[in-house]
């Protein structure tokens, strides 16, 4: 813990937290709490360990560039050893033998939990001891999902997710053209991303799409309930097929022509 804001916060009942996943809300909060001098001790910046490059850099970038601690947290383990090996207890006993969490889904946000969730609690559990934790959450005044008892100043704003990464952009935060590919951006694996932003990982991110499939070879679960991330590679290729020929990627004639691929691969 750095010395500056415990002393500052020592004189205080309250320490001011804001929780920063780098993306372009929360960034812009922090941003703006500053620019509003309004209290902040303290960015929680956790790292799942899947982020994209660039945003690693933007997180590095705007820690340079603000007068407040940015504290990086990271679950000790890491995704791999959960994704791959961890043995949970399991209700179903189809389950009993496999290993790993495997792929998060719609209803199993596994990963949020344990690398995100569970990481921040621990932490901030330490410092309410001492502090009543005032915590600044990034959800943008267009988005549903809040807590009673945190603070939204994005809400307080009127900021939309359109404005906050304006107001990011202004302030030279671009995150290496991220959001000019993604209209949101998070862990650069996760499942429950659109199609759209699976086929734009798998071209500008050809690295990280051979690890995807690369996981998916190790594990027990497919990537997602409709595709496993080896038939979305069959999919993508016959796209750029079909494209390549000026036909059209949509619509039933194409369904099942990708049927037709997807068996024969099957
Ligand atoms: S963004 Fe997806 S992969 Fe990342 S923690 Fe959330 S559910 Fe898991």
């Amino acid at each position: 813990m750095q010395k500056g804001w415990m002393h500052k916060a020592d004189r205080k009942d309250k320490l001011y937290v804001a929780s920063l996943s780098g993306g372009k809300d929360s960034t812009a909060m922090v941003l703006r709490l500053i620019e509003e001098e309004r209290p902040l001790d303290l960015i929680l910046f956790c790292d799942t360990g899947l982020e994209f490059p660039q945003m690693y850099e933007h997180v590095k970038k705007l820690e340079q560039s603000v007068p407040v601690p940015v504290v990086w947290l990271k679950e000790e383990k890491g995704f791999e050893f959960y994704f791959l090996h961890y043995k949970p207890k399991r209700k179903n006993p189809d389950l009993a033998d496999k290993e790993g969490f495997s792929w998060a889904g719609p209803r199993n946000r596994w990963c949020t939990a344990v690398l995100k969730t569970r990481v921040i609690e621990q932490y901030l559990s330490v410092l309410k001891k001492e502090y009543e934790i005032v915590q600044y959450i990034g959800i943008a005044a267009d988005e549903p999902k809040r807590i009673r008892e945190h603070c939204y100043p994005l809400v307080e704003w009127g900021m939309t997710e359109k404005d906050c990464l304006e107001y990011c952009y202004r302030r030279g935060f671009a995150w290496g053209g991220l959001y000019e590919l993604f209209r949101r951006v998070s862990c650069w694996c996760c499942p429950l991303q659109p199609l759209k932003e699976l086929r734009v990982l798998r071209r500008h991110f050809p690295e990280l799409w051979e690890q995807l499939l690369d996981w998916e070879s190790k594990t027990w679960r497919n990537f997602r309930s409709d595709y496993s991330a080896g038939e979305l590679e069959v999919r993508f290729l016959f796209e750029e097929e079909c494209l390549r020929e000026g036909k059209r990627i949509t619509g039933k004639e194409f369904s099942h022509a990708l049927k037709r691929r997807l068996d024969r691969h099957g």
